[in-house]
């Protein structure tokens, strides 16, 4: 049997390598046209984006699997409701995810904005440091990356609190959860952390009305998606002072091309969706247990609930 890997826009090889290590009895294909020819063979496809009509020529498909933990590339119209979707969850890409909020968080709460401009002027100058504890991080989504870095945020010190769909039990971690949650949530944060999945519910979903509830001079921080934020009211936020800082790490428009406004907003910081990567391993015996599975009519690891999007 076969499995189709299109992993774009990061190269399928390093994911065809895995899976040939793990499965050697099974085909692999690396693009549509080849694995036309042996359509009736292909069970799985690993994929990034669902394009419109790809299924029809697959009849024997048993699931698909992401090649990244989030699915909004995939989950639309093309997608059929009865077909089981699943997601990767890797656990060193957590750990990716941490790394990228806290570097962000500790370059806010240290002030290393203002040390960088000290240091071009020759400036030996000491400001005061605050106690972590004084700092709190409020994070809009505790799933899988959001548990990983609540964890290490609380391992700094900071307070740290969370937002999401249904309420948590999560040691020294505050959770809240609706609409009203989210406002009273947001108003004692220093710093504000998005890792949410991109649903319906959740595009838009930082915006003017939410930015002002932030106490002023407050940090934004984005490792999700570009389309949670309304960018017009970031940047608004950003050159009114409402917000000292933020660091997006996902963009609206990926990538960002040139004459995107986000470049001169003051006090942004943009990196071109590095926060993480799925390691080719990981993905790649998610892949090979989910297919076992499938043949055995076992349920499937990391199931997507399609109908809520994640
Ligand atoms: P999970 O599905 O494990 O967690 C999602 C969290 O968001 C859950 O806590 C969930 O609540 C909460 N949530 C979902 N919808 C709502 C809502 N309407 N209101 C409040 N809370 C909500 O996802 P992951 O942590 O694995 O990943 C999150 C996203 O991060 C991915 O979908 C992907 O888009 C992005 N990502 C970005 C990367 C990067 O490199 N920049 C890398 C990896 C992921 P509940 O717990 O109640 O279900």
């Amino acid at each position: 049997m076969a499995v189709l890997v299109l992993t774009h826009p990061q190269p399928p090889q390093p994911f065809v390598e895995e899976l040939r290590r793990l499965m050697p009895g099974e085909e692999f294909f690396m693009d549509v046209e080849a694995a036309l020819a042996h359509a009736n063979n292909v069970e799985a496809i690993l994929l990034w984006r669902l394009s419109p009509g790809m299924l029809d020529a697959f009849p024997s498909i048993k699931f698909l699997a992401a090649s990244a933990a989030g699915v909004d590339k995939i989950i639309g119209p093309a997608m059929p409701p009865s077909l089981p979707l699943t997601r990767t969850v890797d656990v060193q890409q957590n750990q990716q995810i941490a790394q990228y909020v806290c570097a962000m968080v500790l370059r806010h709460v240290r002030q290393q904005a203002l040390y960088d401009a000290q240091q071009r002027d020759k400036v030996w100058r000491r400001h005061p440091i605050p106690s972590p504890s004084s700092v709190t991080v409020g994070l809009m989504g505790l799933g899988e990356s959001g548990q990983v870095v609540a964890a290490a945020l609380l391992a700094l010190g900071f307070n740290v609190c969370g937002w999401s769909r249904s309420p948590k039990k999560i040691p020294s971690v505050e959770s809240f959860s609706g609409s009203a949650g989210l406002l009273s949530m947001v108003g004692r944060c220093q710093v504000l952390v998005c890792l949410l999945p991109l649903t319906p519910e959740t595009t838009s979903v930082v915006n003017a009305n939410l930015l002002a509830k932030l106490p002023r001079g407050a940090f934004f921080i984005n490792v999700a998606r570009g389309l949670h934020v309304v960018e017009q009211d970031l940047a608004q936020a950003l050159q009114s002072g409402q917000l000292a800082g933020a660091a997006l790490d996902v963009q609206g428009r990926e990538p960002m091309p040139t004459d995107d406004p986000l470049w001169a907003v003051p006090n942004l910081l943009i990196t071109p969706h590095v926060a993480s990567l799925p390691s080719a391993k990981a993905v790649a015996s998610q892949l090979a247990e989910n297919l076992l599975r499938a043949r055995r009519g076992e349920p499937l690891l990391h199931l997507v609930d399609t109908r809520i999007g994640y």
